[in-house]
């Protein structure tokens, strides 16, 4: 079976030259185990993280050993007593075509309640980064205005449609025209503007943001997030979630001083990882959940074929090649 290795530590943008493909035995399983046969993989930003060696919220990976991340699976083997053969589950598991794991490390997943790929999009990971960063700290209030960037992709998507679904009034920027199409006449955003054709952003927010910014969620940092604090309403909220824009820059990003802004506005800005809220991950699970079955919550998949092009799938994440969750299918159940 094939498996993907950390080949060195990248510096600035990660190339193919990061990554080892290697060829290995598919693992036998102990008790308590189960195999598991690789069917889809999340690559996700927070990756880029993980390939440099220095203290973050998770482990950085380690060289010459396999990366690992979101899958989904199907059990081709189980000697765990919770687990059978043709079952499919979801975990953090390798870059890799076959995993052995305790069983106690993978959840089931009902193929029947949602399509498998739900559980590492919308209804996994991000719709939770989503439903925890915008409703315990943002706070929208019917009325209000949010603005989103990374707006198209697999968290920024379910936050500007989890605002509407509260009332509130939703911009989203993004990085083409295709994606601002699609925030506006799919998921109905009142405004979307395209950060990479606009030539003064911080006027076009103005334009299209007439009341000011309650609040903003922020995916990108750099720029963009510079041009949004100038509209910070009095007592706005920022849920700091990430900051792709900066995640290949060699040297630290330094941009205008936003304290002002912040003075100005009593704004609230918070960081926060999703794992901060594990214990409520049930409770929002079901409400994004029945959302999703309302037809209130819309996802997008962008599903790259074959196991060979699992780095081009995550490199691709930082040329916004994705819209909404991007994955990429190994296998046939
Ligand atoms: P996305 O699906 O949004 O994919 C990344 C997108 O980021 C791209 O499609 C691209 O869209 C945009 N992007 C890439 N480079 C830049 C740049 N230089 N400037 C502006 N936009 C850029 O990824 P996720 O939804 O999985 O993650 C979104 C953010 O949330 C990331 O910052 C991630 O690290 C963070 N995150 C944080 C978590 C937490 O617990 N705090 C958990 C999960 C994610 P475009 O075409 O618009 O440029």
């Amino acid at each position: 079976m094939k498996q993907i290795l950390l080949a060195k530590r990248p510096k600035g943008m990660p190339g193919q030259d990061d990554f080892t493909f290697q060829e290995t035995e598919v693992p036998s399983i102990g008790e308590g185990e189960v195999l598991v046969k690789t069917l889809y993989l999340s690559v996700d930003p927070y990756m880029r993280g993980r390939m440099v060696d220095a203290k973050s919220y998770v482990e950085p990976y380690k060289l010459n050993e396999v990366i690992s991340g979101g899958v989904v699976g199907e059990v081709a083997e189980s000697q765990f007593s919770g687990l059978e053969k043709g079952d499919i589950v979801v975990g953090m598991l390798g870059w890799q075509e076959y995993s052995a794991v305790q069983g106690k490390h993978v959840r089931k997943i009902d193929p029947e309640v949602a399509p498998v790929t739900t559980s590492l999009g919308v209804l996994g990971m991000p719709g939770l980064t989503a439903y925890f960063g915008l409703l315990d700290i943002g706070e929208p209030k019917e009325g209000e205005t949010v603005v989103v960037s990374g707006a198209a992709g697999a968290v920024g998507s379910i936050v500007g449609q989890i605002a509407k679904i509260k009332g509130a009034r939703v911009v989203g920027i993004a990085g083409s025209d295709e994606k601002i199409s699609y925030l506006k006449e799919e998921l109905g955003f009142d405004a979307a503007i395209n950060y990479k054709t606009s030539d003064n952003l911080k006027k076009e927010l103005a334009e299209v943001c007439p009341d000011g910014v309650d609040v903003y969620f922020e995916n990108v940092g750099g720029e963009i997030s510079d041009a949004v604090f100038y509209h910070l309403n009095k007592f706005a909220r920022v849920p700091v979630c990430g900051a792709i824009s900066a995640y290949n820059k060699e040297e630290r990003d330094i941009g205008p001083r936003i304290q002002t802004t912040l003075i100005k506005s009593s704004a609230l800005m918070k960081g926060f990882v999703v794992g901060d809220y594990s214990s409520r991950f049930g409770e929002a699970s079901k409400e994004l959940g029945k959302w999703v079955r309302e037809g209130k919550l819309k996802y997008e998949e962008t599903i790259q074929e074959g196991f060979e092009n699992i780095p081009d799938a995550f490199l691709g994440l930082f040329k916004g090649e994705n819209i909404g969750k991007q994955l990429v299918k190994v296998a046939e159940p």
